[in-house]
């Protein structure tokens, strides 16, 4: 990983920099600093049931997941768990709150999945799995999907211990005063509900 310059191509040294040794650039200077990598999962409760998805494409094919995936540059973690359900499910979702962040650090990587609650925007809604991306989706009992063959460890540990999700962390409307001062007006706010 990091043998050549993602900017210019030429061959990446070692360096001493910011206290630890980092892949630099000796032609542009361009250095790595890490590699984070961000995706978001939803657990969907539905008259009692949670649905899970098996992955169909790799990594780890065949595997029972809750819905998700990972971030695009251009979106907040409510949007990508929107977009997620559509694709992979077909099915329409708002988020209810943030349940819980996983994070996965390593001396190359750092990894981080942030699990919300989500419910139908709508009811009556016909469940069409993404062919390509998903093998098969089902809506299960809690405990029926904590006993699958096959099913995620984190998936399996949100499934057991996130039901009813009536709590969490909300995306949150920032204040108009507040909102022009921001450098980026993308920036999207979660939190505990102050207004209750
Ligand atoms: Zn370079």
């Amino acid at each position: 990983m990091d043998r050549y310059c993602s900017e210019c191509g030429t061959e990446m040294l070692r360096q001493q920099l910011g206290g630890r040794e980092r892949p630099a650039c000796p032609a542009c200077g361009h250095v790595v600093w890490s590699h984070f990598s961000l995706g978001v999962g939803g657990l969907l409760v539905h008259q009692g049931r949670v649905l899970l998805v098996q992955r169909n494409i790799e990594p780890n094919a065949g595997l029972w997941t809750l819905p998700g995936g990972y971030v695009e540059t251009d979106e907040n973690l409510n949007q990508t768990v929107v977009r997620e359900f559509k694709e992979e499910t077909g099915l329409e979702v708002r988020p209810t709150g943030l349940l819980a962040i996983w994070q996965a650090p390593d001396s190359t990587s750092n990894s981080s999945w942030c699990v919300f609650g989500v419910e139908l925007t709508h009811e009556n809604q016909a469940l069409s799995p993404d062919p390509v991306e998903v093998r098969q989706a089902l809506f299960l009992k809690p405990t029926e999907a904590a006993a699958m063959e096959g099913i995620g460890t984190w998936s399996r540990w949100m499934t057991e211990h996130y039901l009813p999700q009536d709590f969490g962390l909300r995306h949150q409307d920032i204040d108009a005063a507040i909102q022009p001062k921001l450098k980026n007006p993308r920036t999207a706010l979660f939190s505990v509900d102050l207004s209750r």
